[in-house]
């Protein structure tokens, strides 16, 4: 079932988005880009002729009402975006009435639902290893569900359009999904766009497939770089994790960030590309510098014979060639992380080639996925946002979703 299948004239759907969104100091909103994200969904079901109970987390407020985090604050931009006066209950667990009143074409935001422990069901005041803890959650299990039910109790039907969230079993996000039966609980229109994309690099792929995995460390990627080596023809590993394979290697790497503990991992990674027929890429030279900073000297060097007193911070000239080889005849592109320190703007030459090369095959015909934190942002800066397929939404849902695991929130909704 999808919400474009579906009629929500005379309905009531509670809709669980992710207006996670950052605030100034002033409460004002630095980056609507999650609230543009729910608009198709919310917009749909108004223009069908539904009432809306929009839901959401903000921050962190582990279980406490706090003002700062509160969702009163953004109501006025969400009613502008959606062009309708959007009404706040300011207790989203004492929301019936307010849900009750709601007529045709309007629309109700609940308060953060974190201000209840009971959204993300962990007991609250008593740590793992206390004797007393499996109780604690026992019973937090259960008033968990009671809250599920309640938010589920002022709607006719249920649409998930959190992808941000879609990796936690939450009160909003997955267990109020059992309140409603199959054809009144689906996914919303993000959600689809999501999934459908990462089934586009999961599934149904067009070869070659090139991704291209990036970042500081091996070790938060290992996940998916083991579930991805079935999957690619070329694996690109860049960023940080340039260092530990060199090290691995018998390289020489400096003060480049490495894993050592990962070493032994780094070669059996090299050895399960050979056997399974995946060209691996590994940085071949790097720009290395004399400090962490922005305005360090410069040198570019071999990857695996780094001066001592010298960090590699991005690929070098002939990696990013390299690099581009295998990406620009790609049919299948997907890239998490960063392949240097873009946040310095003297480092950002590896990931500028990527997105490039990735633009560039894009333009011809290929699916690009960009994803996961900080390759976003890297888009953002270089202002290439509109020269790839899809850019995803979700962090660590889409990471997770990438080493193959079956999101809480999609499971929910499809069994
Ligand atoms: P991750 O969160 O693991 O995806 O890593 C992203 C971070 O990796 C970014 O903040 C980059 O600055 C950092 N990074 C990329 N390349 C390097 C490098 N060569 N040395 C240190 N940090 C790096």
């Amino acid at each position: 079932m999808t919400i474009n299948d579906f009629n929500f004239a005379g309905k009531k759907a509670i809709v669980r988005v992710d207006f996670n969104v950052p605030l100034d100091e002033n409460g004002i909103i630095t980056d609507d880009t999650r609230i543009r994200g729910a608009l198709p969904t919310l917009k749909k079901i108004l223009n069908d002729g539904g009432a809306l109970i929009i839901m959401s987390h903000m921050g962190k407020p582990k279980g406490k009402v706090n003002q700062k985090m509160s969702l009163g604050q953004i109501v006025p931009a969400v009613s502008k975006a959606l062009g309708v006066d959007v009404k706040f209950a300011p207790d989203c667990a004492k929301a019936h009435e307010a849900a009750a009143q709601l007529k045709a074409g309007e629309a109700l935001l609940l308060e953060n639902l974190r201000f209840y422990p009971e959204e993300e069901g962990k007991p609250v005041g008593i740590e793992k290893d206390d004797p007393a803890y499996d109780e604690a959650k026992k019973a937090m299990k259960a008033s968990q569900k009671e809250f599920a039910k309640t938010l589920a109790s002022y709607a006719d039907c249920y649409v998930m359009d959190a992808f941000g969230t879609a990796h936690r079993k939450h009160a909003s996000t997955a267990v109020i999904a059992d309140f409603f039966d199959a054809d009144h609980k689906m996914l919303g229109l993000l959600m689809e766009k999501e999934v459908n994309a990462v089934d586009n690099v999961l599934s149904n792929i067009r070869r070659p497939f090139t991704a291209i995995m990036g970042g500081s460390k091996v070790s938060t990627k290992i996940g998916i770089i083991e579930n991805l080596m079935d999957k690619v023809d070329n694996l690109i590993l860049c960023g940080g994790m340039t260092y530990t394979f060199a090290k691995a290697q018998g390289g020489h790497i400096g003060n480049s960030i490495c894993e050592d503990d990962k070493l032994d991992l780094a070669l059996d990674i090299i050895k399960k590309a050979k056997e399974k027929g995946v060209n691996l890429v590994l940085g071949t030279d790097c720009v290395a510098a004399d400090k962490f900073d922005n305005e360090a000297n410069t040198q570019v060097v071999p990857a695996n014979a780094i001066p001592d007193g010298w960090e590699g911070l991005d690929a070098g000239p002939e990696t990013r060639k390299l690099f581009a080889a295998a990406i620009e005849d790609a049919k299948t592109i997907l890239w998490n992380g960063p392949a240097g320190v873009f946040e310095f703007d003297n480092f950002t030459g590896g990931s500028r080639a990527i997105a490039e090369a990735i633009a560039k095959a894009t333009a011809k015909g290929a699916f690009s996925l960009i994803g996961g934190g900080d390759s976003v942002a890297c888009i953002n800066k270089f202002g290439m946002a509109d020269k790839v397929s899809y850019i995803s939404t979700g962090g660590g849902a889409l990471l997770e979703a990438i080493e193959g695991k079956i999101l809480p929130g999609v499971a929910a909704i499809k069994g």
